[in-house]
């Protein structure tokens, strides 16, 4: 079965938004996406990185294309998905990736109101206004799979900072409410949750960090994953092949959050 799969192109005439595609795990996505036919419109805050990624997957633009987009403003939101609905037609996968991490301060006295609120901007009102504004143009298609990256930290204490962790748990919660209502008009709803992957955010996030977060990350290296771990999982739940999954988050760990004791 599986090498029936890998042949095809499992996103042909579907249409994709990502959002934080132009670094890390929604770089990889878009690419992939595109390889199994989708259209991908990526949208980021990185205007010339997004734009080369564009470039890379098609030199003329005609199936894949960039538009700005700050995921913590409306218009911005609204304007992505207009943009891709106006380009291809209409919108099937809608992937709210974009997020941050933050400064790791373990003490809660040391955190402050503005820095807890501008993570909780991006990573949850950001997929907020993603599933909001997919749902008002997949609503009437009775269509649509709308994922968001969450983190094993949607599920579990002490590995992430504290508006980090408190946004994670967020989303699924979103994920979990709009699967219930969204399910009525047939459009999937999931999460998809990985352990630390090998891209930018992590990169910088590790090398700053001097408490916990980053001895977990030093004994567990050979366990990071790369990008194209969670691409494979946008690309199953963005495809007709999840097509009875909706309501889930799916965690991409390797087992840590079972084999660890600390977090289990
Ligand atoms: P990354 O930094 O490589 O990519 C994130 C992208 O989001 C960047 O292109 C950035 O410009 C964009 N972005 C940031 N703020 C934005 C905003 N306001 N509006 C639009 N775009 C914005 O990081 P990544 O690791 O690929 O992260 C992608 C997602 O994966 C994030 O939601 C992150 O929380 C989640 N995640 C990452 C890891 C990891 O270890 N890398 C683990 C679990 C979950």
């Amino acid at each position: 079965m599986a090498t029936i799969l890998a042949g095809l192109r499992r996103l042909e005439g579907k249409v994709a938004l990502i959002t934080g595609a132009a670094s890390g795990i929604g770089e990889c996505t878009a690419r992939l996406f595109s390889k199994h036919g989708a259209q991908v419109v990526i949208a980021d805050i990185q205007d010339e990185l997004g734009h080369s990624v564009r470039k890379e997957i098609d030199r003329d633009g005609k199936y894949c294309s960039f538009v700005h987009c700050d995921v913590t403003k409306e218009e911005d939101v609204e304007n992505a998905v207009n943009s891709a609905v106006s380009k291809y037609g209409e919108l099937d996968i809608m992937f709210n990736n974009a997020g941050i991490v933050g400064a790791v301060k373990p003490n809660i006295l040391d955190n402050e109101k503005a820095e807890f609120e501008k993570i909780i901007s991006v990573n949850l009102v950001g997929a907020f206004l993603g599933t909001k504004h997919a749902a008002r143009v997949m609503i009437p298609n009775r269509k649509g799979s709308i994922m968001t990256t969450a983190s094993v930290a949607s599920t579990i204490g002490g590995l992430a900072p504290h508006a980090y962790t408190s946004s994670k748990h967020g989303v699924v919660g979103l994920m979990r409410n709009t699967a219930v209502e969204l399910g009525q008009h047939g459009i999937r709803v999931n999460c998809i949750s990985p352990y630390v992957v090998n891209t930018p955010l992590a990169r910088d996030f590790f090398k700053l960090d001097d408490h916990g977060v980053y001895d977990v990350y030093s004994n567990l290296k050979e366990a990071v994953l790369e990008p194209e771990d969670v691409a494979q999982a946008a690309l199953y739940l963005g495809s007709d092949d999840s097509k009875y999954i909706s309501g889930h988050n799916m965690i991409i760990d390797g087992g840590f959050t079972i084999v660890n004791p600390a977090f289990s």
